[in-house]
């Protein structure tokens, strides 16, 4: 493994007492830059009552301004060396929960209990779209979400039909949620820099009442394959799940490719698919 005090490279102490170094293999770029941090915590407005739960908090960059704000706060955090010294810089700010896991295995729902939980993260880069799934998942659970991702993801997530980066991300999210993308962030707000830009975005989960899947297994199977082999026309994308009467019926053209039609298309042609099986 690469643990930091293991290596050959010295362990460099940093603020408040964190002796790690940043770990590539769990995606670990820390925000530093005063101004983008207050605008993370300006974008949660963390209000009385709120059940906050952040993911990734690192060194406690985003932690401790809403700890501040809040007064309480549960965070996630899979690196055991963070566990402890966030615990113990986090009295002076409040009361914080930590739960020492893979968010991957947490299950929102059961944090959220008869309420609701409202989720901020600077996420792992190499895990947001797994992350995005999983908050999905349990979207009934969850109010809102905050979340700073690579920017490239974020203008993937908010694109519409017609945009080149239109595809089955933004189709899935957009479904499930009101998605806007809030600021963007350069890498030298953090350590170390990351590679690309930065965006933060907010994606509120829409109420189940409106979101209308009738079969979310059969929503996800329409949306993959459409989007599987993005040139060919519909007709011939979806050929294993139906046939071009069937896209007919639904009210989309079988000649369409998944990139010229809407979300609403998409939610109409599995519903119209899930009924008629
Ligand atoms: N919030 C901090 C900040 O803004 O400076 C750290 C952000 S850093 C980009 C991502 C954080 O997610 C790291 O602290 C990393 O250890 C944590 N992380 C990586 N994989 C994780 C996982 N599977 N479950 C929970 N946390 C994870």
């Amino acid at each position: 493994s690469t643990r930091p005090h293991t290596s050959n490279k010295p362990v460099k102490p940093s603020s408040k007492g964190f002796t790690t170094e940043a770990k590539k293999h769990l995606g670990q770029h820390f925000l530093h830059e005063r101004g983008i941090i207050d605008k993370i915590v300006l974008a949660v407005n963390p209000q009385p009552g709120d059940r906050l739960v952040e993911i990734g908090p690192g060194q406690g960059a985003i932690t401790f301004p809403l700890l501040d704000r809040h007064g309480e706060l549960t965070v996630i955090e899979f690196d055991r060396d963070l566990i402890f010294p966030l615990t113990e810089a986090a009295r002076a700010h409040g009361t914080l929960e930590v739960i020492h896991r893979d968010v991957l295995t947490v299950d929102f729902s059961a944090i959220a209990g008869e309420g609701q939980i409202r989720l901020v993260g600077n996420l792992p880069y190499n895990l947001s779209s797994p992350i995005l799934f999983h908050a999905l998942d349990h979207a009934a659970a969850i109010r809102d979400m905050v979340f700073m991702l690579q920017k490239e993801v974020v203008d993937r997530m908010a694109a519409g039909p017609g945009s080149k980066v239109y595809g089955r991300l933004g189709v899935m999210l957009q479904a499930y949620c009101h998605v806007t993308p809030l600021f963007d962030v350069p890498p030298g707000a953090f350590r170390p820099p990351p590679k690309v830009d930065s965006a933060v975005v907010r994606l509120v989960p829409r109420a189940p009442e409106t979101i209308g899947i009738v079969d979310p297994g059969k929503f996800s199977a329409v949306v993959r394959d459409a989007f599987g082999q993005r040139r060919k026309t519909l007709r011939n994308a979806l050929s294993n799940l139906c046939d071009a009467a069937a896209i007919e019926a639904a009210g989309v053209r079988p000649e369409a490719r998944a990139e010229q039609i809407e979300v609403a298309d998409f939610v109409r042609l599995a519903n119209h698919l899930a009924n008629a099986t």
